[in-house]
């Protein structure tokens, strides 16, 4: 029997959501109706410097406000604490990092953002410290993974099709543990959506670089099932001068949407404009459309 199909919202509390991220909640959840998969409420709280409580309680208050359901996952910001918080989860992470320590594909990094930007003014990393045998226990190291610079890395698309793709520079050699000590995203997305079988990412075009890192590093790993993962990577949705929806707009932020008196109606409705739809979108069941 085929596993349960699981898919994932995965807001960040580093600022309040908005329209960009009421349009990827729509997708993933017309896409799980249409798939009969759970929904995982996933939030990544481990960068403590931008986490804030506000926009913690935010995430709950926005999907309460515009009615977005799920099946899994904490259901106000006590339980997440005491629950679900990344924090619960550094053994996790720790035994990943170990695995892969221990099969050789790491090295240790103490190159400055700077150094880097330096080296090539895009940031893309060259590789400098991989023959240095610096020691992964000094402080202040980060720990990076030897990423392949031809080899492409293959992934299923949510249509069907197996896409295949090159990892981008950015993500050469990325980092999978930070200075701090503390797992990195690639790393602690990838632990986070094995640990709760999410098998189906529904997630922005921006992250597709991610994604393949994610499947890159889940190459090493015993449990390796988040490769036959299914991927649906969605455009970004801009505004109307073409500029991505950032956090710090906080125009299109469902929090400020509220206090100038929209109702949850008016905000669909809003996403609906942005998407260039037309007719009638006051719910989120009007949205089935997105999905085919
Ligand atoms: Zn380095």
């Amino acid at each position: 029997m085929d596993n349960p199909k699981i898919t994932r919202y995965a807001p960040t509390p580093s600022g309040f959501l908005h329209l960009g991220n009421i349009y990827s909640f729509v997708l993933t959840y017309h896409t799980a109706k249409k798939e009969n998969a759970k929904i995982l409420l996933r939030i990544d709280d481990l960068d403590k410097e931008r986490t804030k409580p506000k926009f913690l309680k935010d995430i709950f208050e926005t999907l309460d406000f515009m009615e977005i359901p799920y099946d899994l996952g904490p259901k106000n910001v006590k339980e997440f604490q005491n629950s679900f918080s990344q924090f619960k989860r550094l053994e996790k992470y720790k035994e990943t990092l170990q695995l892969l320590k221990d099969k050789h594909v790491l090295f240790a990094c103490d190159c400055s953002r700077n150094k880097i930007l330096k080296m090539d003014k895009r940031g893309f990393y060259s590789g400098f410290c991989r023959n240095r045998k610096l020691g992964f226990d000094s402080s202040e190291m980060a720990w990076r993974i030897m990423t392949p610079d031809q080899e492409e890395i293959g992934l299923n698309d949510y249509t069907g099709t197996r896409v295949s793709g090159r990892m981008p520079g950015i993500l050469k050699d990325f980092v999978v543990r930070k200075k701090d000590g503390l797992p990195s995203y690639q790393l602690s997305s990838l632990v986070d959506d094995l640990y709760f079988g999410v098998n189906l990412i529904v997630r922005g075009r921006d992250l597709y670089g991610s994604s393949l890192a994610q499947i890159f590093l889940s190459q090493y790993l015993e449990k390796n099932s988040f490769s036959a993962s299914a991927f649906l990577h969605h455009p970004i949705l801009k505004d109307q001068k073409g500029q991505k929806l950032s956090k710090s707009a906080g125009s299109s932020s469902i929090q400020h949407l509220r206090k100038s008196g929209k109702k949850k109606s008016d905000i669909y409705t809003t996403l609906a404009n942005y998407l260039g739809l037309k007719g009638e979108f006051k719910k989120l069941d009007d949205f089935s459309v997105l999905v085919r």
